[in-house]
C-alpha cells in the first residue's frame, strides 16, 4: 500500500479567471451545474500578469457567497510584499481558507524586470503573514517542470515547499499514468507526505489541448495524438475518444491509489460531469 493510498479522497475543480463580465456570468452558471456533483472545492487560477487578477477576487467571491469552498491561485508576479498581503486579508475576511501557492510564470509585456519569486518562498510568505489560516497547495509535475535542471532538482525544490508548510498538492496534466506513480515513488522516498492529487484535463478539442501541452510541457503520447488528429473534424467522435482516454486514466488512477483528482474544466461543466457521473464519485 502506498503513502498516497492512505489520504482520504478529494475531488475537486478548477475555473479559469475570466476575463470579462460574460466570462464570469459563464463560470458562475459552470460553477452551479458543478456544484450539484458536490466537489470539495473549488479553484480559480491568476494570471500574475494583471489581466486577469480582478477576475480571480471576483470569481474567487462570488463562489464563496454561494457557499462553495474555493481556492484562488496566488503569485508574486511584479507585486510588491505588501500588496500580497492585503490580498492574503481580503481573501482571509471573505471566509476563504484555501490559497494554490505559485510562483507562475513571466508576465507578457514584462521582459526581464521582474524577478519570479519561486513556490516556497511563496508558502513561506503566507505561513509568516497568516499562521496556519489557509490549506496550502502547491503544484507538482510528474512529467518535470519545463525550466527544472534535473529531475532531481525538481524533486528537491518540490520538497522545498512541503517543507515550507504546504498541505497538498495538485499535479499538471498528463495522460501517461505511469508518469504519476513514478513521481509518488520518488516523493516517498524524499519523504514528501501530503497527498499529491493528479490534475485531470478532460479532451474536448484537439488544437486547444497541443496548444496547452506545447506551453506547460504536457506529453501527449502519439497514439492519443494521432486519433485526436484523425478525429478532429468530427468534434462528437473526438469527444467520445477523449472521455473514454480521460475516463481509463482516472479509473487506473484511482485503483492505483491516487488520493483524488482535480479537474481542469477550463469553464465547461459537460466533460468533468461526464467523467464525474462514469466514475462513479
Ligand atoms: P516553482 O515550484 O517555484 O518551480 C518553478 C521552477 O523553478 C521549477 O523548474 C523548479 O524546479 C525551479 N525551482 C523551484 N524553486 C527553486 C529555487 N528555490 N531555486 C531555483 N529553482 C527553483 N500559472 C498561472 O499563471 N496561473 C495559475 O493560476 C496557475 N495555476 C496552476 C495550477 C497548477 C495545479 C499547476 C500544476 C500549474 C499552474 N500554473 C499556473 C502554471 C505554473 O505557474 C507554472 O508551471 C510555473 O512555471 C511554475 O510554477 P510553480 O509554482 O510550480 O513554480
Amino acid at each position: 500500500m502506498t503513502l498516497q493510498s492512505t489520504f482520504k479522497k478529494q475531488f475537486s475543480c478548477e475555473f479559469s479567471a475570466p476575463k470579462s463580465e460574460e466570462a464570469g456570468a459563464k463560470l458562475l452558471s459552470a460553477h452551479d451545474r458543478l456544484a450539484a456533483l458536490g466537489p470539495a472545492y473549488f479553484s480559480v487560477t491568476y494570471g500574475a500578469g494583471g489581466s486577469t487578477k480582478d477576475g480571480t477576487k471576483q470569481a474567487v467571491i462570488d463562489i464563496r457567497a454561494k457557499g462553495s469552498d474555493v481556492a484562488p491561485h496566488l503569485s508574486f508576479g511584479g507585486d510588491s510584499a505588501d500588496k500580497i498581503e492585503a490580498l492574503l486579508s481580503e481573501y482571509k475576511n471573505a471566509n476563504v481558507t484555501r490559497v494554490v501557492a505559485l510562483r507562475g510564470d513571466m508576465p507578457s509585456g514584462m521582459g526581464g524586470s521582474v524577478r519570479l519569486t519561486y513556490a516556497n518562498e511563496l508558502v513561506d510568505f503566507i505561513r509568516e503573514k497568516t499562521g496556519d489560516h489557509f490549506h496550502i497547495e502547491v503544484a507538482a509535475y510528474p512529467e518535470v517542470h519545463p525550466d527544472s535542471r534535473s529531475v532531481e532538482s525538481d524533486l528537491d525544490f518540490f520538497k522545498a515547499k512541503v517543507d515550507a508548510g504546504a498541505n497538498s498538492a495538485i499535479t499538471q496534466y498528463f495522460y501517461n499514468p505511469a508518469a504519476y506513480f513514478n513521481f509518488i515513488d520518488a516523493c516517498e522516498k524524499k519523504g514528501v507526505s501530503i497527498p499529491i492529487i493528479p490534475g485531470i484535463m478532460p479532451i474536448s478539442n484537439f488544437q486547444t489541448l497541443v496548444r496547452f501541452s506545447d506551453m506547460c510541457g504536457a506529453d501527449i503520447p502519439r497514439w492519443i495524438r494521432k486519433n485526436l488528429e484523425y478525429y478532429q473534424d468530427d468534434k462528437e467522435s473526438l469527444k467520445a475518444f477523449g472521455h473514454e482516454v480521460v475516463l481509463r486514466l482516472c479509473q487506473d488512477l484511482l485503483t492505483g491509489g491516487a488520493p483524488g483528482l482535480h479537474f481542469y474544466t477550463l469553464n465547461q461543466s459537460k466533460p468533468t460531469i461526464r467523467l464525474w457521473r462514469d466514475l462513479g464519485l
